[in-house]
């Protein structure tokens, strides 16, 4: 099979598997493993914040900022199509009990003027203006980069109303890799910060949070309260020491196998690729096969090739370390015989 349903299906490398069985462990909830400490360490210092939370995954360390930075009954604003809105059950209204203000973006970016006219004045009937969440790469935009000009455009608005800005930086190192700058050029326009290191980066599990030291101290708690304290957790943290510090170089080759991809799609008959490829997500649309993109990813299936539904005729493709160039060559020819 040639799995390209997500970069989350990496498995981890032996540096991975050896760093988890030689790691230093300790009781985390007593902050006494030093594998996870590293971990976070390392992470604040990368992102560029003061302090960073080892979380399980993605969606909690979302959820955490979201119950840390918001009481119930505020309004967050977010882009239409993020993640936090769209692929997390609900949880900000099952768990923070906050209402979401969508903004559509272009490409997954909003615009800072309807960013600005969406935050709510002093009025009894509003809500309060919580939070602004952006999310970059941008996921269902596929994969596209969130410029940092508009990230900090719309954090300078964000602090002129002292709303906070969080990030779904689950794909940020890819954004990085893509613009080729660094990842602080893009955590220096933020409060707070999520990144997977589970996806691109192939660790089995986890994410990190990161922001001011009195927030995330805020954050351990609600981390607590979610059954996120875990004990001898190092054994989960050092292989994502090893995803955080070695992989985030090679990203590069996922953004030049997606792009290899979806040139050989866009010749090919009643497919057409729907985004622009800048990182490691292609999208196609399949209509022009007079086919659901339920039936193309059983064809697909059928013939090894693994993908995801992106909507009733959207197909998604994404790159990772487990897919080689002839993997995607031979996917190629085969996506061919469909027709
Ligand atoms: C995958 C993803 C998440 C959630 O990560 P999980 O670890 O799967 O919970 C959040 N945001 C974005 C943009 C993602 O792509």
């Amino acid at each position: 099979m040639i799995d390209l349903r997500s970069d989350t299906v990496t498995k981890p490398t032996l540096e991975m598997r050896k760093a988890a069985y030689d790691a230093e462990v300790g009781d985390d909830v007593y902050r006494e493993d030093k594998t996870v400490l590293k971990l976070e360490e390392t992470a604040a210092e990368l992102l560029g914040k003061e302090s960073a939370l080892f979380v399980t995954s993605g969606t909690q360390g979302n959820q955490i900022a979201v119950l840390t930075h918001c009481r119930p009954g505020d309004e967050i604003i977010l882009e239409s199509e993020s993640h936090i809105f769209y692929y997390e059950s609900g949880a900000v209204a099952a768990l923070a009990g906050v209402q979401t203000r969508t903004i559509q973006g272009k490409r997954g970016m909003m615009e800072p003027y309807d960013v600005e006219a969406a935050i709510r004045g002093e009025d009894q009937h509003f809500p309060e203006t919580g939070l602004i969440c952006l999310e970059n790469t941008h996921n269902r935009a596929g994969g596209a980069v969130i410029p940092s000009a508009n990230m900090k455009a719309i954090y300078e608005i964000a602090s002129k109303y002292s709303v906070p800005v969080h990030l779904d930086g689950a794909r940020l190192f890819n954004a990085a890799a893509s613009k080729q700058s660094s990842i602080q050029s893009f955590t220096k326009y933020t409060d707070t910060v999520q990144v997977c290191l589970s996806k691109g980066l192939g660790a089995p599990i986890g994410s990190i949070l990161a922001g001011p030291k009195p927030f995330i101290e805020r954050a351990r708690k609600w981390r607590k309260r979610l059954g996120g304290g875990l004990r001898q957790v190092g054994i989960i943290a050092a292989p994502g020491l090893v995803a955080l510090t070695q992989m985030t170089d090679r990203l590069i080759e996922d953004h030049i196998h997606a792009k290899l991809l979806a040139e050989n799609l866009h010749e090919m008959n009643g497919i057409q690729v729907v985004n622009q490829v800048e990182t490691n997500i292609v999208v196609i649309d399949v209509k022009g096969l007079g086919l659901t993109a339920e039936e193309y990813i059983s064809l697909l299936k059928e013939k090894g090739i693994l993908a995801v539904t992106f909507g009733p005729s959207l197909v998604r493709f994404v790159t990772h370390f487990d897919v080689t160039e002839e993997d995607l060559l031979h996917t190629v020819k085969l996506m061919r015989t469909i027709n």
